[in-house]
């Protein structure tokens, strides 16, 4: 076991990441502790981490939790540098090769996507061709409907009862001491902290860069604490009792929030009109701190393309960023087997785009780290240049950070949800007024 980190001092574990609130959820410290003494806890929030100090080796001199932690410290510059020497950089799409769009052929996985399918057709493909064991994936829950459960799925099924995305917290990490033990040659799917989580616990673990055969991240604008989706439930009138299904995104693209139940019904909402209604209210506070829109440390990126004319086709369609060699081979390997269908994509649309987050991730990254130093906020210590702006665009990045933090503020406590529908409708009003 290496430990590349050599500034931190001898024995401490992830307790001080979590007060400092640097901890994302990610689950890594779980699946890396050498006792177990780590386990998650499902807070209001998001997931966190809890240490049992009975099993825990710190006075040992133990870190290895501290050690892979992406919350507190990440070099993520000097990651995607090593991992992908033969890629171009580009300052907000990371180290890459090449852009795609298009979709998954096969029209079920495609229709039920989050957009056109390509992760799961990725990954089912992989399984099929016994290039890997299992997939690392999320499903919603067997005891739950709404819980996000993290599967090792065996077979191309499991996959595809896990498709679309869960805009909920998700601690994936937990799951490489399984890996690990049993193993397994995987592949991963999961938002950048995750893998930024995994990325750093293989250089501790080389064993785990041996089992990963492939990472696939999905672009993250931001997590939407547990707290979004009862804030969502509420809104929309949407009763757990009775319901046996769920998904945030299914048949089409941008597609609709799915509830089924036992009696038959079933409740739809179209994505837009609830996921525009959260705005910044329901994100959890260390998302604010994240530079890392396009999973800039997996093999293959995936998203959405929503601006036209990709977006004129509703039945589901992705952009793709492929990075890494070995994600190139399996792109090229599909694209010839007839299993996706996509097209060479230039990078302008595909940061079009994503402008609004890439906005908040990039350009206005300086200004919130500059804020929360202010007030004596620790902040994640990353080797990534903050890109430098004018007086100008740094006094509306403060007014813009100003505004997130307040939502942050205001979902947080649901005494004061109703001024979230109350801003919203001053904003839609504001907005018919103008057009
Ligand atoms: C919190 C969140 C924020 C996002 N923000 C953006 C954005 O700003 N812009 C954009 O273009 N796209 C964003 N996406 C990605 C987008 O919603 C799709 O997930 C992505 O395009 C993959 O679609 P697909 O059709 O290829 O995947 P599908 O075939 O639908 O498969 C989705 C895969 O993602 C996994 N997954 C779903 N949710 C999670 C999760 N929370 N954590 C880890 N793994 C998960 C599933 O297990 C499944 O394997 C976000 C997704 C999430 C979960």
């Amino acid at each position: 076991m290496k430990n590349p980190d050599r500034s931190l001092k001898k024995g401490c574990n992830i307790g001080g990441v979590v007060k400092a609130s640097l901890c994302t959820g990610c689950g890594t410290c779980e699946g890396v502790c050498p006792t177990g003494a780590i386990s998650l806890r499902r807070d209001k929030d998001i997931f966190r981490p809890v240490v049992d100090g009975a099993k825990c080796n710190a006075s040992k001199g133990c870190r290895v939790c501290y050690t892979v932690c992406p919350g507190h410290q990440l070099d993520i510059t000097r990651l995607s540098t090593a991992l992908f020497p033969e890629a171009e950089t580009d300052p907000k799409i990371g180290r890459y090769q090449s852009v795609f769009h298009g979709n998954a052929v096969d029209s079920p996985i495609r229709f039920h996507a989050a957009s056109g399918g390509v992760t799961t057709q990725i990954v089912v493909k992989l399984l099929r061709q016994n290039k890997i064991d299992a997939a690392v994936v999320i499903r919603l829950g067997s005891a739950s409907c709404t819980e996000p459960e993290v599967v090792l799925a065996y077979t191309p099924e499991e996959v595809v009862q896990a498709q679309s995305s869960k805009y909920c917290p998700v601690a994936l990490g937990g799951v490489i001491r399984d890996i690990l033990d049993k193993k397994l040659r995987v592949a991963v799917v999961g938002l950048p902290c995750h893998i930024h989580g995994f990325r750093k616990a293989e250089e501790t673990f080389p064993a785990l860069k041996d089992a990963v055969q492939l990472y696939i991240g999905i672009y993250c604008s931001a997590l939407q604490s547990f707290q979004g989706t009862e804030y969502i439930f509420r809104r929309f009138q949407i009763p757990r009792k009775g319901m046996v299904s769920f998904s945030y995104r299914d048949e089409g693209c941008p597609g609709s929030l799915k509830a089924s139940y036992e009696d038959g019904r079933t409740i739809k909402v179209p994505y837009h009109d609830y996921y525009r209604k959260l705005k910044s209210f329901f994100i959890p506070y260390r998302c604010m701190q994240c530079v890392d829109h396009f999973a800039e440390l997996a093999d293959i990126s995936t998203g959405d393309l929503n601006i036209p004319p990709y977006n004129e086709d509703k039945v589901g369609f992705s952009s793709l960023i492929v990075r890494s060699s070995r994600g190139r081979v399996v792109i090229e390997a599909l694209m010839q087997s007839g299993g996706l269908e996509l097209h060479a994509l230039e990078a302008e649309p595909l940061i079009r785009s994503q402008q609004f987050s890439l906005n908040r991730k990039k350009r206005q990254i300086k200004v919130r780290y500059d804020l929360l130093r202010l007030v004596g906020r620790k902040t994640c210590n990353y080797d990534y240049a903050f890109p430098k702006s004018g007086l100008k665009a740094y006094a509306k990045s403060v007014l813009a950070s100003i505004i997130i933090y307040a939502e942050m503020f205001v979902g947080k406590r649901p005494r004061l949800w109703p001024l979230i529908d109350f801003t919203n409708s001053v904003l839609k009003k504001s907005k018919s007024g103008n057009s």
